[in-house]
């Protein structure tokens, strides 16, 4: 079968309509925190997060606001998707990450941007191997998980375990020429989210950000990591902290269904 325009999967009118305002809202939103802190809004990006929403909603966004950014959860999901849409759609894989998925998620999506959620040198390791193995394949960026709140429940390294986090940072950059260090990423716990203010600062965030400044201070790093953190219900904040991406998901496809 050959692959046209028509051959993608289309909104319906309605659909598309209140998916367009819903992240054109986003983009104001984020234009009002970036000029009222003085960031420059070339420095804060925003990944739609289209977990277990259908492949309309995201082609409507792609094809009628000229979004190419989308955050995926779920592996098998993600390889689904990622074959129904447009080659050129950047896929950053933003769920939690199993070391027997790695190959996968390497070798099965030419188009991904980014894994977010790497924290052991194993699935670092992984990552980059199968990806070597397949000819002519674009590097990955990666981001780093750092648990900022200490839940016991939440992945990544705990923020201060600076060894560990150097440790990581220095495999990849030493050891996985697939890999692109691209910066560090968070949940914020959902507490820290809730409670704070416009004059009180998320100690998450700020957690992050030092991790930030100790591993590029500790790794003499040519280039700035990116921080990555902030989502719907506590994205103004984040970027108010210096938040480099944003991962919207509820506020742009509305509600989303449990997963099954
Ligand atoms: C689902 C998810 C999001 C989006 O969350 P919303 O609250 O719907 O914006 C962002 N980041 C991660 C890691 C997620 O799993």
């Amino acid at each position: 079968m050959s692959s046209s325009a028509a051959d993608y999967p289309e909104p319906t009118p309605d659909r598309q309509v209140e998916l367009g305002e819903n992240y054109t809202q986003i983009l104001k939103e984020m234009t009002q925190v970036t000029s009222a802190s003085n960031i420059d809004s070339n420095d804060v990006h925003l990944v739609c997060v289209s977990k277990l929403k259908p492949a309309s909603d995201i082609y409507s966004l792609y094809k009628y606001n000229n979004v190419c950014h989308f955050g995926e959860n779920y592996v098998q999901e993600l390889i689904e998707k990622a074959k129904l849409l447009p080659k050129d759609i950047n896929w950053h894989f933003i769920g939690s990450l199993q070391t027997n998925k790695c190959k996968d998620l390497s070798t099965r999506i030419p188009n991904l941007y980014s894994v977010e959620t790497i924290d052991t040198i194993k699935k670092a390791k992984k990552l980059n191997d199968t990806r070597a193995n397949i000819p002519d394949s674009s590097t990955i960026n990666v981001f780093i998980q750092i648990n900022t709140s200490s839940e016991s429940q939440k992945s990544g390294i705990v923020f201060n375990d600076l060894e560990t986090v150097l440790e990581l940072s220095k495999f990849i950059q030493n050891e996985c020429p697939k890999l692109q260090l691209k910066g560090l990423m968070t949940i914020g716990s959902f507490l820290n989210s809730t409670s704070s203010n416009d004059n009180e600062i998320n100690q998450d965030f700020q957690n992050l950000s030092d991790v930030k400044h100790s591993v590029e201070k500790a790794l003499g790093l040519d280039f700035k990591l990116q921080l990555n953190m902030g989502m719907s219900n506590d994205f103004h904040q984040a970027i108010k902290q210096g938040s480099n991406y944003i991962r919207v998901g509820s506020n742009i496809f509305g509600q989303r269904p449990k997963k099954n």
